[in-house]
């Protein structure tokens, strides 16, 4: 079945939620996907919008990313938002840094795989290894289309002799393997979990969570959203949202208009 594509009716209850918080990714859903993970710079209406919401009264704004979170922050660079990238591991909430105690235990292993893995892969053009301290991902978007399966089987190798690999596990997402440690916070469905029990129970209660992402990795948050909560898939890779919206200039409008609502009905200011 067709995802429906998100209307104006849910858009306008998703403004009125008494408690709004706002899960984002961040590459492909509020900025296009470019071929350097470090070329995706936010738009300034974006950053805007970003900025009134996460300044409004009774709404926040999360970033969930599988970026690391120094990164994250450098980019999006508002303040006010919840952060959280490596998946989940590595945290900034209510201006708090945080680490997963989890991800510390492994930091180790994740050098040894960056080491075996450049060696073996030196050979593939366009291959870019990125460590990221608690996981690793390796991005193959600049790989030659006639490269990749060469690349995979050698990644699978140097997987198979990996002598920590009890500790982790590969995540496939849009040209990219994402190495994650298998404990801890370390997907997004626990990113959204951690996120909502942060906030206080009475708020909790009338709490509307809306989860915007674009590739499988959202999928985990969409899967640990309440009945009443709500998911939309940018894009075309996601398949279990119930809304999906094109492009992240959708995104940014569907943004734009739940300021305009909020600001109108419910007196909510900055
Ligand atoms: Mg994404």
């Amino acid at each position: 079945m067709l995802t429906p594509k998100l209307d104006p009716g849910t858009i306008e209850k998703i403004a009125r939620a008494p408690f709004l918080m706002m899960v984002l990714d961040y590459d492909g859903t509020l900025t296009p996907i470019v071929k350097r993970p470090s070329l995706a710079r936010l738009d300034s209406r974006m950053r805007a919008v970003l900025g009134t919401l996460a300044g409004m009264r009774n709404v926040r704004i999360a970033i969930v990313s599988g970026r690391a979170l120094s990164g994250l922050e450098r980019l999006v660079g508002v303040k006010r938002v919840d952060y959280v990238g490596n998946h989940g591991l590595e945290r900034k909430i209510r201006g708090v840094h945080e680490i997963d105690p989890c991800a510390i235990r492994v930091r180790g292993f994740v050098l040894k795989f960056e080491h075996d893995l450049k060696k073996a892969l030196k050979g593939i053009p366009g291959i870019f290894i990125e460590n990221k301290v608690y996981s690793l991902s390796v991005h193959y978007r600049n790989v030659p289309a006639a490269l990749v399966n060469k690349a995979r089987r050698i990644f699978r190798k140097v997987w198979d002799d990996f002598s920590a690999q009890v500790y982790f596990h590969i995540r496939p997402g849009k040209k990219v393997w994402e190495v994650r440690p298998v404990q801890g916070c370390s997907d997004k469905g626990g990113a959204v979990r951690l996120l909502r029990y942060r906030v206080p129970r009475e708020k909790r209660k009338r709490m509307m969570m809306v989860c915007v992402g674009d590739d499988k990795t959202d999928e985990d948050a969409f899967a640990a959203l309440r009945r009443s909560d709500i998911s939309i898939g940018v894009g075309g890779s996601v398949r279990h949202a119930r809304f999906r919206l094109r492009s992240p200039e959708e995104v940014l409008g569907v943004l734009q208009r739940i300021v305009a609502i909020r600001k109108k009905e419910l007196g909510s200011h900055v």
